[in-house]
């Protein structure tokens, strides 16, 4: 297990379409090892999502934090294969999002507030899930990376992007503490 670099704007496997993963290659030494590097480069980045091409390869393969963490307690993270995320309906919110690609700002982004997830997991069981809130937020992203887009693209206008320190003196003004931002 091994922290993988991330790679940042400009990339371009940040602008590409990501490969399906085939049984065969899921079940390869490399593949195994590359979902066991995600994993590992995500903890040590403090992200709550981390896809494939953010480190620098186009597969359609990406992790995200399935149980937050905790007070004492690690969040868990679940890898996710060849995913696809179906909307429960036309509803947006808007909420503050990050990513590690794309370090130091923040902005908000409208997203669907429950999806459903499908994939495979690292083993090539099907995933099946009814996400809401901001898991269903951090995995909008992640599938978005799969396909070349940034939360950049998904903002309807670009007034609220701001860098992190400068958005922790708002919140902290706001007394909003408990809020955090997804990043991944
Ligand atoms: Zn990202």
């Amino acid at each position: 297990m091994a922290v993988r670099k991330i790679v940042r704007l400009g990339h371009p496997a940040l602008r590409s379409r990501s490969e399906a993963v085939t049984p065969e290659e899921l079940a390869s030494a490399s593949l195994q090892e590359l979902i066991d590097d995600l994993l590992a480069t995500v903890v040590e980045a403090e992200g709550v999502g981390l896809a494939a091409p953010q480190v620098g390869v186009k597969l359609q393969i990406f992790v995200y934090e399935s149980e937050p963490q905790t007070e004492g307690e690690p969040g868990r993270y679940e890898a996710v294969i060849n995913p696809s995320v179906e909307p429960e309906s036309e509803e947006l919110e808007y909420d503050w999002e990050g990513c590690l690609s794309i370090p130091d700002l923040r902005g908000l982004v409208p997203r669907h507030p429950e999806v459903r997830l499908f994939g495979l997991d690292r083993h090539g069981a099907p995933i099946d899930r009814l996400l809401t809130g901001f898991t269903a937020r951090v995995v909008q992203h992640e599938f978005d990376h799969l396909h070349g887009v940034i939360y950049l693209d998904r903002m309807r206008d670009l007034h609220s992007l701001t860098y992190e320190d400068e958005f922790e003196a708002l919140l902290d003004e706001a007394e909003q503490a408990g809020e955090s931002s997804a990043v991944g």
